[in-house]
């Protein structure tokens, strides 16, 4: 590829000098404080660090000043305890999954959304997406960012979108042929499930299909998890970062040159921290990344604690942007599972068992592998009162469960009701979680 033909959408931004992104950090950085300082909880968070005016901030490493702000943090200000704007300049709001039953919750503005999807239209056409592309959305619509906020950005880019959303793969498969999709968005492992649907079907085959890139991202994957599909499906894979708390997909992504996914700086600022020290490491180093927003007016988010492990990739890219890259992801500090793109955390799925009446003292959560989607389990001890009962009261203790917990987390468990005292009690930290998935 020459120079000329690496696909920008502003190049001008992209390809900015780093002293114009860090006076731009610093100007968004400002505005950031003084939205925050619109909310009760930063008022009070920045008066604790002395903070009382964006003036309070004059060079872009005065962010160690600023406090950090958790997913707690946002349970804690549910529903609207983060808003910056008044309550009817808000279009829109998504939501992700909360440790607990409350979810975390954003609320964009119409400029927020616009940018939000000029953001998106900048990932897809860095990855060289342009309008004459029939892009297949297969992430779930609704108050996932993944199905949303990725369409708008890919019709603000011209393509054209269908928004099949997750699921359905015969479907998806026959909306790909019709329909000449050229790319799709989907995790990684609905890629290598739709890679053995279509080897499976009688009515597609691969030259059917005008295939040519996928998007994935969602859930961590390794390098050669994205060689093996792009070598089954003949496509190239661009790995796609992003959290609804950032306004989704689209924060960080990868060029044509897919060497680890660029942070789109103007809009973000990116942190490496020690998780236990918070403080920076060293160049190049692995650490929790710590995300800033500069592109929202209603939620201010600031140095918010992603718990996702990477480093930066040192060195320049090949493409010319300035935006510094993130390389892969290498896991979470918490216990936060990803199970088929959806976010889960072990406590949610406590919480429904400690309120259900008939449920013992004991659980356990198995994640695997059946066939290349991944299976959750909760396998639950009853009481011994519920066990002496007849089998109609167990089934309906089991499908109570299983509805309830799909109610909360979206995804479907299956429920094992085990006999009292039959779990493993192990001592001192109970260990409740066995994540039994290849590392791939
Ligand atoms: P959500 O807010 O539901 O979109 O979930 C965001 C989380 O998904 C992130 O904090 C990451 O843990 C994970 N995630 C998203 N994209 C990727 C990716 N490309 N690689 C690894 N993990 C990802
Ligand atoms: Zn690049």
């Amino acid at each position: 590829m020459t120079k000329a033909e690496i696909p920008f959408r502003d190049i001008a931004i992209e390809t900015a000098s780093r002293e114009t992104i860090a006076r731009i950090q610093l100007e968004g950085l400002r505005r950031q404080v003084a939205q925050g300082l619109k909310t009760d909880f930063y008022r009070k968070r920045f008066a604790e660090c002395g903070i009382s005016s964006p003036e309070d901030i004059g060079t872009p490493d005065d962010i160690r000043k600023l406090p950090f702000t958790t997913k707690g943090d946002l349970r804690d200000a549910y529903p609207f305890g983060l808003l910056a704007v008044p309550k009817s300049e808000v279009v829109r709001i998504h939501a992700s999954s909360g440790t607990t039953g409350t979810p975390t919750v954003i609320y964009l503005t119409q400029k927020d959304l616009d940018r939000a999807s000029d953001t998106m239209a900048r990932s897809l056409m860095a990855a060289g997406g342009t309008k004459d592309d029939v892009i297949q959305n297969m992430m779930t619509y609704g108050l996932f960012t993944g199905g949303l906020c990725f369409h708008y950005g890919a019709e603000l880019m011209g393509a054209m979108v269908i928004p099949t959303s997750a699921g359905n793969t015969l479907r998806q498969l026959r909306f790909m042929k019709d329909f000449g999709t050229t790319m799709i968005h989907a995790t990684p492992s609905y890629l290598l499930h739709l890679h053995a649907a279509i080897e499976e079907s009688e009515e597609i085959s691969r030259g059917d299909l005008r295939l040519r890139k996928a998007i994935t991202g969602a859930e961590p994957h390794s390098e050669e998890l994205r060689r093996k599909i792009e070598g089954k499906l003949g496509i190239e894979v661009y790995n796609c970062y992003g959290m609804s708390e950032m306004n989704g997909p689209g924060l960080a992504f990868e060029c044509v040159f897919r060497s680890g996914m660029h942070v789109w700086e103007d809009r973000f600022i990116a942190e490496i921290l020690d998780p236990d020290t918070l403080e920076p490491v060293p160049e190049g180093g692995t650490g929790e990344l710590v995300l800033t927003i500069l592109c929202r007016d209603a939620m201010p988010l600031i140095r918010y604690r992603t718990r996702d492990l990477t480093r930066f990739i040192v060195g320049e890219c090949e493409c010319g942007r300035t935006h510094r890259r993130l390389a892969r992801f290498t896991g979470r500090t918490d216990d936060m599972l990803i199970i088929n793109g959806v976010n889960v955390f072990p406590s949610q799925i406590e919480e429904v068992l400690l309120r259900t009446n008939g449920v013992g003292a004991n659980y356990f959560i198995v994640v695997e592998k059946e066939g290349v989607l991944d299976r959750l389990t909760v396998q639950v001890e009853i009481t011994p009162e519920t066990f002496a009962d007849d089998a109609r009261v167990i089934n309906a203790l089991r499908d109570r469960l299983k509805a309830e917990m799909s109610a909360l987390i979206t995804i479907n468990p299956a429920i094992e009701i085990r006999e009292p005292g039959s779990l493993p009690v192990s001592e001192g930290k109970a260990k409740r979680v066995e994540d039994r998935r290849p590392r791939e």
